[in-house]
């Protein structure tokens, strides 16, 4: 059933959301720079180097859409966290995102992907806050799994569950890049976009 995702391929990149056509289903990507986002897309979707696209100067600050098919989507939306640029151009990825999110009633899901070994920050919290408030469909994903030693792993995890104020148990953890937990959120992403 996952096989569909192998189908995935950049279709185009976007600043401006209200000028995205409309699709049938989408889901979302989101977290900070560096967080391993790219890498999550691409072992989601089985494809290496899938979404080095989004890396492009020029689209790293852009909503980069990749389709299975013309009206079925993942959306890869700019990561943030790394203080640049002045006040107007950070305002002006929040206007992006928040655009976006809002703006989409295809959007199935938004996986908001949190660092294991840095746990949650400021921003991870406030976007988190802005998506329950919104009252948007989100699922929590821990990445880097593997960088926590496994003898702290539980504590960790408790750690940034209750930072994040949710039970062990409702973030999914994953290594995107030794394909840990990847399976069954191929299987969850599968099952909104149908
Ligand atoms: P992005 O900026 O969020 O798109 O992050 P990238 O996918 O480019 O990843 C940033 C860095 O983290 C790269 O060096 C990746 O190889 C690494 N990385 C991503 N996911 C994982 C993971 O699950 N485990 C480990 N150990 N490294 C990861």
């Amino acid at each position: 059933m996952s096989e569909i995702l192998r189908k995935a391929e950049y279709l185009l990149s976007e600043t401006e959301p209200e000028r995205l056509a409309p699709a049938r289903a989408e889901v979302a990507f989101v977290g900070r720079s560096n967080v391993g986002k790219s890498s999550f897309l691409n072992a989601i979707c089985q494809r290496r180097g899938l979404a080095n696209v989004s890396k492009t100067p020029g689209r790293t600050r852009a909503i980069n859409v990749f389709a299975i098919d013309p009206l079925r989507w993942l959306v890869d939306l700019p990561g943030y966290g790394y203080a640049v640029g002045p006040a107007e151009s950070r305002a002006g990825w929040s206007a992006m995102i928040e655009g976006y999110l809002t703006s989409r009633p295809s959007l199935r899901g938004i996986f908001l992907l949190i660092d294991c070994k840095v746990g949650p920050t400021k921003l991870d919290h406030d976007m988190r806050a802005w998506l329950q408030a919104a009252g948007l469909p989100f699922f929590l994903v821990g990445n880097k799994v593997d960088q926590v030693k496994s003898s702290q792993r539980l504590n960790q995890q408790k750690r940034i569950a209750e930072g994040l104020e949710v039970p062990v148990t409702q973030i999914r953890w994953v290594s995107a890049t030794e394909g840990t937990g990847i399976a069954p959120l191929r299987q969850e992403i599968v099952k909104l976009l149908s």
